[in-house]
This record gives C-alpha cells, sequence and structure tokens, in this order.
C-alpha cells in the first residue's frame, strides 16, 4: 500500500522520527553557558526552592506536557506494546505543536500496572505543565486517571475519553438545536461501552442530557440492571445500567432520538436507523469504518438525519486535534491546577457556538470548497480553522479562572491578541 511505504520513508527519514529538542536562549559564549548552566543555573533553582511555582517561570513547565502511554490501546492496533506506541505518541507530540505551540515528551511506560503507572506519573509532577494520558485500555484508564486527578495539581487528560467527549458533545449541543430538540429530552442510545463512549455519556450529563433516558449497549447487548447483578460487569458499565427488558442493540434504538457509536464498524444497518424517531441524530464513530457508512444512514430515510463519523472525507467529522491542543493551551496559559468539568463544558461550548459563525473564505477553500454553512452538514468547526485556537482556549482559561483552578489570572482581549501574535 502505498501510504505504508510513504509513512515509513517519512519516518525514516534523517534524522529518524519527528521531533526534536531545540534551545530558547542565546548559547554562544561561556557566559551564555554559565546562566543556562552551572554556575548560574543555582539562582532560579533557589528561587524555586523557596517559592515552586517560580518553575512556571524559570522552567519550561509551563508549555510542557507528557503524552503518556503504556501501549495497551494504541489506535485501531490494540495492546501493541509500549515501544511500539511511540511513533503514536511522537505524532501527537507533532499534533500539539502545530494546533498549539505547546512542546511535548512522549512517555512510554513499560508493562506498568494500574497502580506502577499512578505511582509513575504522579512522580512526574515536577517535570511536566500538564499530563495527557493516550491509549491506555479502559477499564483501567478510568482509575489510573481519577487516582491522578486526586493525587496530582497539574491538569490530567485522557484524551481517548474526554477529547471525544468534549467534540461529540458539542456536536450534539449543535445537532440538537438544529433538529428543533431539548437536550434534557433526547432519548439517546450508545453501542459502545469502552473508554470513550462511558466518558461521553457522563459528559452529555453534564451538558443537561438525562441519565435516565440513555441507553448503553456493549457487545452483549443492552446493559441492563439485570445484567448488571447477574453478571461480571464493570463499575463503569454498571453506572449506565438501565431498568429495561434484555435486548441488543437494535431494539435500543426503535425511537431513539439519538446514536452514539464508539464500538466497531457495520453494525447498524438501514432498518435499524429507520427504526429511529424523527430528524434522528446519529454519530457513527468507529474508527475507520464507522458504525453504519454515511451514505447508507441519510438513504435510510426521508427526513433529515443529522450524521458525523471520525471520518474526514464525510461532513462533520469528529476528530479529537479539534480539542486537545486548545484545551491544554488555556489551561496552560492560566497555570491551572487541572482541567474540571466546567473547563470541558466551555470547550464544547465554544466550539459549538463557532460552528454556528460564518465560516472564513481561506478555511472554506482549504476543504474542497464545499459549503460549510452551521447545519446537518456542518455541527462542528474544521480541525484546520485558525479560529478554533482564538475561541477555544481562552473559553477554557476563563472557565478555569472562574471555576477556582487557575494559579494566574489573564484578561480575555490581551490573551486572544496574544495568541493571535
Ligand atoms: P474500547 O474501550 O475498546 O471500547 C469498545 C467498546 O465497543 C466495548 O464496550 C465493546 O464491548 C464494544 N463492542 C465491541 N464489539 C461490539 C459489537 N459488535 N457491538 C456492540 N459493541 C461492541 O474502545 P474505545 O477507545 O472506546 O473506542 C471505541 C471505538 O470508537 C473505536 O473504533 C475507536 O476508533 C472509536 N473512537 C473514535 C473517536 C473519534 O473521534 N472518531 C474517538 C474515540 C474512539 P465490550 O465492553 O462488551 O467488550
Ligand atoms: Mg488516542
Amino acid at each position: 500500500m502505498g501510504l505504508d511505504e510513504d509513512s515509513l520513508d517519512y519516518h525514516r527519514e534523517d534524522p529518524p522520527g519527528k521531533i526534536e529538542i531545540s534551545t530558547t536562549k542565546p548559547t554562544n559564549t561561556q557566559r551564555d553557558l554559565s546562566l543556562a548552566y552551572s554556575p548560574g543555573v543555582a539562582a532560579p533553582c533557589r528561587a524555586i526552592r523557596d517559592n515552586p511555582n517560580d518553575a512556571y517561570s524559570y522552567t519550561a513547565k509551563g508549555n510542557l506536557v507528557g503524552v503518556v502511554s503504556d501501549g495497551t490501546a494504541v489506535l485501531g492496533l490494540g495492546d501493541i506494546g509500549a515501544q511500539a506506541s511511540k511513533p503514536v505518541m511522537e505524532g501527537k507530540g507533532v499534533l500539539f505543536k502545530r494546533f498549539a505551540d505547546i512542546d511535548v515528551f512522549d512517555i512510554e511506560l513499560e508493562d506498568a500496572d494500574t497502580e506502577e503507572m499512578i505511582r509513575s506519573i504522579s512522580s512526574m509532577e515536577p517535570t511536566f505543565g500538564g499530563i495527557n494520558l493516550e491509549d491506555i485500555k479502559a477499564p483501567e484508564c478510568f482509575e489510573v486517571e481519577e487516582r491522578l486527578r486526586e493525587e496530582m495539581d497539574i491538569p490530567i487528560f485522557h484524551d481517548d475519553q474526554h477529547g471525544t467527549a468534549i467534540i461529540s458533545g458539542a456536536a450534539l449541543l449543535n445537532a440538537a438545536d438544529i433538529a428543533g430538540k431539548e437536550l434534557d429530552e433526547l432519548d439517546i442510545v450508545f453501542s459502545g461501552a469502552g473508554a470513550s463512549a462511558i466518558a461521553s455519556a457522563r459528559f452529555y450529563i453534564s451538558l443537561g442530557a438525562k441519565r435516565e433516558n440513555i441507553t448503553m449497549c456493549d457487545s452483549s447487548g443492552i446493559i441492563t440492571e439485570a445484567r448488571a447483578e447477574n453478571e461480571d460487569v464493570n463499575e463503569f458499565k454498571k453506572e449506565f445500567a438501565r431498568d429495561v427488558p434484555e435486548g441488543d442493540l437494535a431494539d435500543a434504538m426503535v425511537d431513539a432520538d439519538v446514536f452514539v457509536g464508539l464500538s466497531v464498524g457495520g453494525i447498524v444497518d438501514q432498518e435499524m436507523v429507520q427504526s429511529m424517531g424523527s430528524d434522528p441524530i446519529i454519530f457513527a464513530m468507529a474508527n475507520p469504518d464507522p458504525e453504519i457508512a454515511y451514505e447508507d444512514a441519510k438513504q435510510a430515510r426521508d427526513d433529515t438525519v443529522i450524521m458525523a463519523t471520525g471520518r474526514s472525507d464525510y461532513p462533520n467529522q469528529v476528530n479529537n486535534v479539534l480539542g486537545f491542543p486548545f484545551i491544554f493551551r488555556g489551561a496552560l496559559d492560566v497555570r491551572a491546577t487541572e482541567i474540571n468539568e466546567e473547563m470541558k463544558r466551555a470547550a464544547a461550548e465554544a466550539l459549538a457556538e463557532l460552528a454556528r459563525q460564518d465560516v472564513p473564505d481561506a478555511v472554506v477553500k482549504a476543504y474542497g470548497d464545499q459549503p460549510l454553512q452551521y447545519g446537518p452538514e456542518y455541527v462542528i468547526p474544521k480541525p484546520l480553522d485558525p479560529r478554533v485556537l482564538f475561541e477555544v482556549a481562552p473559553a477554557v482559561a476563563e472557565a478555569a479562572m472562574d471555576s477556582g483552578a487557575a494559579r494566574v489570572e489573564i484578561e480575555h482581549d490581551e490573551y486572544v491578541e496574544q495568541l493571535e501574535a
């Protein structure tokens, strides 16, 4: 395949990989070096010893994110191990840099169980302004993140959970608006009960959906209270167990307003789409093949189907790159202690709001002149839209300040100007 060969060439080209470290201060003279290192470096060390927050003033901590993985749930590749996951983690670093000018150290942890991961990552707090957990399998990922959030005073963000939740959450806000439905009335069916599905369901509730209107299905069908009692169902699935008769995904989808697919490709057919309520919202986000193809879902009905997938070759691509660079940008710029629910909601709302505005010509051109106008075929902004940075980062920073997660205050207009510079 052309793409595979091209990618191997791309990565192999000298120097191997795709990132390097560069210095930001002069290093030309003996004097420069004695400032950068011994003996001059003792001064910032003493300052930080006396006031740990000075690390943000005298080191790169405040613009440095650790992308940490154990390699157990890598892209569509599965449990390929820490070493094999390194190209992905370096790639995540490339995206952080390209979209938000954030530096990344990628950290791949070999054979780390939950406790080892928690211990290793929490001891990295001095190094980083934030931690992006990446491609750690469910259900371990939930405990790792939860415990680290308790123990650490920097943002901890498992992107496979919250990135997906925030971006599809933005899409949900707008899709509901376009379909003329209220979030608290939406009957929502999930296919999948893994990392991204559990986080998305939790987040939709945070946005206004009702837990009692959510039905979650895993590979054995609807997660019912009966199953939760009698089977070995993990505590995260139990959180969404519903008091309904047992059934499969097709049963769950009858009369539903929203289908959220975070499972595997090709498991939804046109009949299932026809059984849904009016103007259905279908987010078929399995990669690389969605739960149902875009054309098949659209053609299944005469009313409006609002469809999103993970694919770049169809409208409404739910792609995490719309989120993490800008969310971390805003969090780092107020030296945040966490990325909390308020900050996540602010990010989703900013994305949703941006999609309602006119799209600049340059962005339309970059996407092959397809009409990008708020409506069923355009519910979230495009990843290459430069306005995403100027809208999402300030919204996140502001939410951090309002919710007490910011170590420093910044002024909105000044901050936007600084981002634009
Ligand atoms: P995960 O933690 O492994 O969860 C996968 C879930 O799918 C599990 O709950 C599994 O059920 C369920 N499942 C597997 N086969 C199924 C079937 N035939 N019918 C119904 N459910 C089935 O994976 P994840 O990280 O959440 O990702 C899930 C999918 O979403 C992947 O395809 C991923 O690429 C995609 N995704 C897309 C985006 C995006 O932005 N577009 C973001 C994140 C994830 P059991 O629990 O019974 O095993
Ligand atoms: Mg990932």
